[in-house]
């Protein structure tokens, strides 16, 4: 059975509701100690003193006829003869039994203690001072007696103190009930809006109360969240619709040229038909195989890397590339990052295609550490790319006119695809300013902190 309840309210004015009942339990059990102390000490007070006087009269034989009492019989006193006979007594005590039966012995002659009798409701208790007048074997013994308060005896002072206990646990419960209800109002409003929320209508946001606090933190964060999410979904609605209809341009050129091919099988080379049909799908595979590139990016994890130097990588990609232009290269020597070969291979492919596509003469590759990170520049001498396209070319299926007019080959998935790899690295990939014309992209990637090893400790 589960005993915890399941709202953060009812718990928390719970746990409330049992501290302040266990507090002030304790509290209510060291008052009702301290009460019948108090009220103990102070009758057996006015028991001895009363003990004691007439003790005294007994013994030096000044006590002369019956007990005078002035506590108008609220103290019993009685003089016992061994054998239980009683020989003097205050008004109040003439013609009753002994008010008790212990009999101090003579080397304890003076005894103080309460004695209850008879069951309840019925029970009453008293606080008896009890002195042996000497220490002969016929001694008689003075007993003082006086009762104890009926709430001390029948238990009213503990049900009373219970009841305090109980009204203020459940006070203290009530104002906690109340403040974490008021403290929760606004998660629950949150929860509310957030339940409403969906994919297709992600433009709702949860009401953010005011303040600093940790729950208008939690709305803030939250909003923030949904922020991010719509520009995503937005992101990949875009994606989407510019992905078919880039694919559609190829597959309605296909479908024209196959329909005028079926309709006028005369007029048309059918070598010449099959084989732009055959580049239309090559196209077609090209777009596709970059969109499912994209998609995977960055979601192999952490385990999928692995350190490579990144000089040898680039130097290992430029010996297998045959270019008609003039290269040069600056590979400094361990530059290692962690990584993806096969993807890191691929951004560096994307922009070695584009700089061959594009350069006039000559290409410059260069690989060096700066400012503690591993630094990787692909520099042509081409027309380069207007300050207004630098980050517009990293945005999928982008061509510039330049593009447009040189090649139709690109998919302009090519830098999408490179930034992206970059920034599933922890990296960053971006077109930087330059002394002559061209274009120069540099990509940034952490680099790996190799421990150095330590030299041999010398010999002893
Ligand atoms: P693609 O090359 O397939 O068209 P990219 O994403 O690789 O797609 O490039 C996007 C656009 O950026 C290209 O179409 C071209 O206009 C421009 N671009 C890329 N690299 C260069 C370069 N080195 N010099 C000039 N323009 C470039």
């Amino acid at each position: 059975m589960r005993m915890r309840p399941r709202s953060i309210r009812a718990r928390d004015t719970l746990i409330a509701a049992v501290i302040a009942a266990l507090v002030l339990g304790v509290a209510a059990i060291g008052v009702d100690f301290a009460v019948r102390t108090a009220v103990k000490a102070d009758l057996l007070q006015g028991t001895q003193v009363e003990a004691r006087r007439v003790s005294g009269g007994v013994r030096d034989g000044s006590l002369e006829g019956q007990i005078s009492d002035e506590t108008r019989g609220r103290i019993l006193i009685q003089v016992v003869e061994p054998g239980g006979r009683v020989t003097n007594a205050t008004p109040a005590a003439t013609d009753r039994a002994p008010v008790s039966r212990v009999w101090p012995s003579s080397n304890l002659r003076v005894r103080d203690y309460t004695e209850c009798r008879g069951t309840w409701p019925d029970r009453e208790c008293f606080v008896v001072e009890a002195i042996r007048v000497t220490t002969a074997p016929d001694s008689v013994v003075v007993y003082a007696s006086e009762e104890l308060p009926s709430y001390l005896v029948n238990g009213l002072l503990e049900a009373a103190l219970a009841m305090v206990v109980l009204f203020f646990a459940g006070l203290v419960a009530w104002i906690t009930w109340r403040i974490v209800g008021r403290t929760l109002g606004p998660v629950e409003a949150i929860r509310t809006q957030l339940a409403e929320i969906s994919a297709t209508d992600l433009s709702r946001r949860v009401p953010e109360p005011s303040g600093q606090d940790e729950i208008a933190e939690l709305a803030r964060t939250a909003n923030a969240t949904l922020d991010r999410l719509e520009r995503a979904v937005g992101r990949q609605r875009q994606f989407a619709s510019d992905a078919s209809h880039e694919l559609r341009t190829p597959i309605t050129a296909l479908r024209a040229n196959l329909e005028d091919a079926s309709m006028h099988p005369d007029d048309n080379d059918l070598r010449a038909v099959v084989e732009s049909a055959l580049r239309d799908t090559d196209r077609l595979e090209s777009i596709v195989t970059d969109l499912l590139l994209l998609a995977r990016i960055g979601t192999g994890g952490p385990t999928a890397q692995e350190p490579i130097d990144l000089a040898e990588l680039a130097d290992a990609e430029l010996r297998r590339r045959a270019f008609d232009l003039k290269i040069t290269t600056v590979l400094a020597g361990r530059v290692t990052v962690r990584g993806v070969r096969v993807q890191l291979v691929r951004l560096l492919g994307n922009l070695l295609d584009n700089a061959e596509r594009y350069a006039e003469s000559s290409i410059t590759i260069e690989v060096i550490r700066a400012d503690g990170q591993a630094l990787l520049t692909v520099t042509d001498d081409g027309v380069g790319i207007a300050t207004a396209d630098r980050e517009r070319v990293f945005q999928r299926f982008t061509r510039l006119d330049t593009a447009r007019s040189r090649d139709a080959g690109g998919t302009g998935l090519g830098l999408a695809i490179a930034r992206e790899i970059a920034q599933a690295h922890g990296g960053t990939l971006r077109l930087e300013d330059h002394p002559s014309s061209g274009a120069r992209f540099a990509l940034r990637l952490p680099l790996v902190t190799t421990l150095r090893r330590l030299p041999p400790a010398p010999p002893r």
